[in-house]
């Protein structure tokens, strides 16, 4: 946080944790660089919040990549899945990578009657500028993010203006005005390399220059999945007792494989006779997302 000024930031940078995340698929660079930004940008969304729970961010449209998930929990554990059509070849731009798409912002809440959804096109030039302009539609505050992701790390910040207090005045809130232009100009200067290398001082340095700021503790991101038998359980249950009776008859057991961690679930002939005898179990969600 700035000392004097009502601008906040979050810098991310993932090695490790983007590195498991990524050994279950093989994706072509360039899907994998927008799923690199998406999970990293999921983190720098979660940070900003006050919840317990999973913030998912969710591309769907009709260019190569046909669907990207990237959650992130607020206990900063991630994970991330894309479906790319075949040929999403290495030099793919943004557009072809999403083509006429929505961006989908939801935040379950541990509790699950909690539950919001914010929704914006993709029309930006990229990730960063589609995510600016949900803030700018749904939380009215005013953000700049910058992202960039390789097959080895992540890195981003986020940087948000704050509401001016009443009792700061009208001459200190055009100061502080002033500061936020001048800080939010350097954004689409943080190189690639700065944000994926660098330290949070570094970059502090790079966009806030000469203005007092004060850095809080850092929070670890790590990868981990949600999945579990008793989730694959109710997405089988919801396929209904006679597809699943069919799905046996032909294979003798059914096998669904996290499409997260890769984790196999295996169900054989008596634990699917189970589902549809002992009714679905109350406290878990019917999806895998
Ligand atoms: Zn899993």
């Amino acid at each position: 946080m700035l000392e004097r000024h009502p601008v906040r930031g979050f810098w991310i940078r993932l090695d490790g944790a983007w590195r498991s995340l990524r050994s279950f698929h093989r994706y072509e660079p360039a899907v994998e660089a927008l799923l690199g930004e998406a999970v990293t940008a999921s983190v720098l969304l979660a940070a900003t919040l006050k919840f317990e729970g999973t913030l998912s961010l969710q591309l769907a449209g009709d260019g190569l990549v046909k669907l990207l998930v990237a959650q992130c929990t607020h206990r900063f554990e991630i994970r991330a899945v894309a479906r790319a059509a075949e040929g999403a070849a290495g030099a793919a731009s943004f557009r072809e990578l999403v083509g006429d798409g929505r961006l989908t912002v939801a935040i379950e809440a541990e509790e699950r009657a909690a539950r919001y959804q914010g929704v914006v096109g993709l029309e930006g030039a990229g990730l960063a500028a589609c995510l600016e302009a949900y803030f700018a539609a749904s939380e009215q505050l005013p953000t700049r993010i910058a992202l960039t992701a390789d097959g080895a790390r992540t890195g981003g910040v986020l940087l948000q203006k704050l509401p001016s207090s009443p009792a700061q005045g009208e001459a200190l809130a055009a100061v502080s005005q002033d500061v936020w232009e001048s800080l939010q100009s350097q954004m689409p200067l943080l190189a690639a390399p700065l944000l994926r290398l660098g330290t949070a001082e570094e970059v502090l340095q790079r966009v806030c220059g000469e203005h007092d700021c004060r850095l809080f503790a850092r929070a670890p991101v790590r990868f981990a999945c949600r999945c579990s038998q008793a989730r694959v359980a109710d997405l089988l249950r919801s396929l209904g007792a006679e597809e699943m009776r069919a799905i046996l008859a032909e294979q003798g057991s059914a096998t669904v494989t996290c499409e997260f961690c890769g984790r196999p679930y295996r169900f054989d002939a008596i634990d699917i006779e189970r589902l549809f005898t002992e009714g679905a179990s109350p406290d878990t969600p019917r999806s895998l997302n």
